[in-house]
């Protein structure tokens, strides 16, 4: 079964009087433990189409079906964030870390979200504090656990986000230019902490410019004017 799978879908703007459509009958189908790069030129919906997957904004026709279960483009905005913090991480070109909280908060605090039950059965005693220390030791930040972002390098805050966006051990991991923002030497890095956490089992989306990045995925999914070519 494909853990995600897109058919047929659209996406239009509203712009001025007229409209614009950035996904123009896109399908396409990922199966549990891919590595897929998303390439294309700039304006040609690859960040659309991660933030209708990543479940960040809905799409306007078509269907997404995600572990089998069709997700209604109607759901509400609860319910639609209730389902991101059950099966997606994502990581965004810029961080998005939150700026005024250390480093060890900012990756505790999509464990709030998670529903109840999924927090008590799988760790009785729920510890979102020890469960991000875990994984910012795993990013090579268990020494920056106290610090602020702003105190960060960029390869180092987005070794913090890619952190963030483990904590509720997703299905899926999304990352839209995830070394737009860093040096050659530390967007290496950052690919490299990717491809090993694909390598034990993570289902990996990432959006990327660079041939070379791409060339660590097993498929390169490209886009031009919203259509899969
Ligand atoms: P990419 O990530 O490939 O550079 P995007 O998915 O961001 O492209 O954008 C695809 C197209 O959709 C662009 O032409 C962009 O201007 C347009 N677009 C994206 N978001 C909006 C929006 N909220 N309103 C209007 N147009 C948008
Ligand atoms: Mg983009």
């Amino acid at each position: 079964m494909p853990l995600i799978e897109l058919q047929h879908i659209t996406k239009t703007f509203e712009v001025g009087e007229g409209e614009f459509k950035a996904l123009d009958d896109v399908s396409l189908s990922i199966e549990p433990g891919e590595f897929v790069a998303i390439m294309g030129p700039s304006g040609s919906g690859k960040s659309t189409l991660m933030n209708i997957i990543g479940l960040l904004d809905r799409a306007t026709s078509g269907t997404y079906v995600l572990e089998g279960k069709p997700v209604s483009l109607k759901m509400s905005d609860r319910e639609q964030a209730r389902l991101r913090s059950e099966f997606i991480g994502f990581i965004f070109q810029n961080f998005n870390l939150l700026p005024n909280a250390d480093v060890i908060s900012n990756v505790a605090l999509p464990g709030m979200y998670l529903p109840a039950p999924r927090r008590s059965s799988e760790h009785p005693s729920y510890d979102r504090k020890g469960r991000a220390k875990e994984l910012l030791e795993k990013v090579g930040l268990g020494h920056r656990l106290r610090y602020r972002p702003s105190k960060l390098s960029g390869g180092e805050k987005q070794r913090v986000a890619i952190a963030r966006a483990l904590t509720n051990n997703p299905k899926v991991v999304l990352a839209d230019e995830p070394t737009g923002n860093l040096d050659s030497k530390s967007g290496e890095e950052v690919i490299k902490i990717l491809a090993d956490l694909n390598r034990q089992g993570t289902t990996l989306l990432m959006v990327t410019h660079s041939e070379e990045l791409a060339s660590a995925a097993n498929r390169i999914i490209r886009l031009k004017d919203g259509r899969i070519v």
